[in-house]
């Protein structure tokens, strides 16, 4: 029987045959199995905690088939159950929001702040709620590190430890830039960039500690190719491509990937000033001939997030409708 370390990749469940039901326990990924008793071991991987749970049913069902199935269903598959904690920033609206609650469908406990408490917030706690999971949101300016440290704590003492990141709080100041004032593109750096740089400076040690985990940074195209009145805004966009692909380096040999998503232009309050003939040009310069939804970004998340992204690390993903061809 398991008297050492469990391999970290998988979720492991444990048993002892007839009084599985009341007995079993759900093992961390990495934990010690303490008790020399157990006879039944069921694993599964964590991309599907369903495909988990249906694997422990089947298993205790074989071990107690006198035991009706809607018990163990009901009792012992709640507990065992684990869901992992998603943390994302600027998650109250827009690109973030639309990640807090497709991580939600994924079967994630989702924390994630914003610098406001309004009914924005409340509305994404409500839809990731909507899967089962819990949905835990906080105020924290991502430039402020020590915000930040509060914040990660916080989530972490509500949803356990942290295994995938999402940075995805940014601003704009958009001007010209021998117009741009100071403040400006000070504002912008110190959210978007130093923000990127306090948050996983806060989070990813817990990830080092645990050799597991994942990094999504949202970037920008205009981080890739610049753009007009941007120089603020494409400058921290391109900051945060080098800030990921050191930090891949520093860590993939502890099993943590980082890679970096970069939309073009997609449909959230942000882009919601730029009208008319404005909206008119860039839809003009997009091969697809559509705005991109922030549930299309989302969607890259969740693949660059999931196991079907187990080789990929310190890449930068274009979502933009074929913006940049
Ligand atoms: P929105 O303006 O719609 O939402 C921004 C989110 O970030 C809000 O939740 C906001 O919270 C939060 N936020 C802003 N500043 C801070 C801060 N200092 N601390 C914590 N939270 C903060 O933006 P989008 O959804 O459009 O953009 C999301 C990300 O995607 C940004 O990084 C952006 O640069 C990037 N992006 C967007 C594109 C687009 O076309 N929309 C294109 C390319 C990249 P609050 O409500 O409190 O302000």
């Amino acid at each position: 029987m398991f008297g050492g370390k469990l391999p970290a990749d998988r979720l492991w469940i444990a048993g002892r045959g007839h009084g599985i039901c009341a007995r079993s326990v759900y093992l961390r990924p990495g934990f010690a199995l303490r008790r020399s008793t157990w006879r039944t071991y069921v694993s599964a991987t964590m991309s599907d905690p369903h495909k988990c749970r249906d694997a422990g049913v089947a298993e205790a069902e074989k071990l107690s088939p006198h035991r009706p199935s809607n018990r163990l269903r009901g009792v012992f598959v709640s507990e065992l159950v684990e869901r992992r904690h998603a943390l994302v920033t600027g998650g109250s609206r827009g690109i973030g929001r639309a990640v807090v609650v497709r991580l939600a469908a994924d079967g994630y406990d989702v924390s994630f702040c914003s610098r406001a408490d309004g009914p924005e917030a409340a509305q994404t706690v409500k839809e990731a709620e909507q899967y089962g999971g819990r949905a835990f949101h906080a105020v924290c300016d991502v430039a402020q590190a020590d915000a930040v440290d509060a914040f990660v704590k916080a989530a972490q003492a509500e949803l356990g430890p942290v295994y995938a990141l999402v940075n995805s709080a940014g601003i704009t100041r958009d001007k010209p830039m021998v117009l741009m004032p100071h403040a400006d593109w000070q504002a912008v750096i110190d959210t978007n960039l130093t923000g990127t740089f306090n948050v996983c400076r806060s989070a990813v040690f817990g990830l080092m500690k645990r050799k597991a985990g994942v990094v999504v940074n949202m970037s920008s195209v205009a981080g890739v190719y610049g753009n007009r009145a941007q120089t603020n805004y494409s400058a921290s966009k391109a900051g945060i491509i080098g800030l990921s692909k050191s930090l891949a380096k520093e860590v993939a040999s502890m099993g943590i990937r980082v890679n970096v998503v970069a939309p073009g232009f997609i449909d959230t309050d942000m882009t919601a000033v730029l009208t008319g003939t404005i909206r008119d040009k860039a839809l003009e310069m997009i091969p697809m001939r559509t705005i991109g939804t922030p549930e299309n970004v989302a969607d890259l998340v969740s693949f660059l997030i999931s196991d079907k992204a187990a080789y990929i690390t310190g890449q930068v993903v274009q979502v933009d409708g074929g913006i940049a061809l």
